[in-house]
């Protein structure tokens, strides 16, 4: 087998999600390959060997400067060609996930999505996709090659090898109509300390904090603790908090050490971005609320007296 792990940029660096996708290729066996597009990411690139990849193949050109993917749909064409790639993983973003589709459909390849395991079954390449509301686990295949996959995010953490990659430039050629569009504007949200995707600790809320002053219970508590605020779709959609923070099916997966739930009923949906956290904290005035089934500590009780408690004690501690 012969992967090819598509691997994003920000700012320098590569992004974790990337990297934990190709530690799993690495892991699968095989010759695995990470793939850099972008302008001025040479540097960037040349971490992936770090992290599991034999050679890093890079298209550095300014039609590549802005996040659009289907100048990216181009470059990676040529790369597929050039390493005679058979499976080309994504870990999901909304660029890769364009990125992935536009692929699929220049070469007539099978995409798999939502994927959150991958393993071998003697040749074969086999995916395992929730479904059913993430009720059920489903194993996927392809019946032909190039295979490509998104995985859903946050599912594999990065892993040093200690590795170095070769690193291997190409030229691409763009279509005329892969750089009709243009980048207008790029806003940047400023976010105080870790983001949920990288915390040790979550402090999430959710329709029981009341309102969105109701933040602050998650806020005074996730910065005592030193880690990030989520929030339930349910909030977000009220626009009590920001789409960036929603944990779940349709937001993001989350892993921390401590994942404490003010507020919370527990739905499958939210569950499924949060079921991987370490220590499962909930605070909820109805005993009979799902999270409990699935809480490592559940505490019957009003959020409004029991978090600015906790928050009080924990300050008091340091
Ligand atoms: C296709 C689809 C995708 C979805 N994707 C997501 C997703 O990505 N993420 C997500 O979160 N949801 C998602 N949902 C919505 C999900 O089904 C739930 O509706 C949502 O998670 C509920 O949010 P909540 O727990 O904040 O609100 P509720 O279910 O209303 O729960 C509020 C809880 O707060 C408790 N409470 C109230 N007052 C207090 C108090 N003073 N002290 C303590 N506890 C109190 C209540 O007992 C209750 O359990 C999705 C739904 C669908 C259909």
């Amino acid at each position: 087998m012969t992967t090819l792990v598509f691997l994003e940029s920000h700012d320098g660096e590569l992004t974790k999600g990337g990297l934990g996708v190709l530690g799993k290729a690495a892991a699968l066996g095989g010759d695995v390959a990470g793939v850099v597009l972008g302008s001025g990411v040479a540097d960037a690139a040349a971490g992936a060997g770090a992290f599991g990849a034999s050679t890093v193949y890079v298209v550095d050109d300014e039609a590549l400067a802005a996040p659009l993917p289907q100048p990216r749909v181009d470059a990676l064409e040529a790369v597929v060609r050039e390493s005679g790639a058979d499976t080309v993983l994504f870990p999901a973003s909304v660029l890769a996930a364009d990125v992935a589709a536009g692929l699929a459909a220049r070469l007539e390849a099978g995409l798999n999505w939502d994927l959150t395991d991958l393993r071998m079954e003697g040749d074969e390449l086999v995916g395992v996709r929730p479904a059913l509301g993430d009720t059920v686990l489903v194993d996927v295949g392809w019946s032909s090659t190039p295979r490509l996959a998104l995985i859903r995010a946050g599912t594999f953490d990065p892993v040093e090898s200690g590795g170095t990659a070769e690193t291997k430039a190409v030229a691409a050629t763009f279509q005329d109509f892969s750089t009709g569009a243009r980048l207008v504007e790029h806003l940047t949200e400023k976010a105080a300390g870790p983001s949920i995707e990288d915390a040790d600790v979550i402090v999430a809320g959710g329709r029981g904090l009341g309102g969105p002053e109701g933040f602050s219970h998650c806020e005074e508590l996730a910065d005592v603790l030193g880690g990030a605020v989520a929030a339930t779709r349910a909030v977000v959609d009220a626009g009590w908090y920001p789409y960036a923070a929603q944990v779940g099916q349709t937001g993001k997966t989350v892993s921390p050490k401590l994942y404490v739930a003010l507020g919370i009923s527990g739905a499958i949906q939210h569950k499924v971005g949060m079921q991987g956290s370490g220590t499962i904290v909930a605070v909820n005035k109805d005993p009979n609320a799902p999270i409990f089934d699935f809480a490592d500590l559940g505490v019957v009780g009003d959020l409004t007296q029991i978090a600015p408690k906790l928050t009080e004690l924990l300050r008091a501690r340091r």
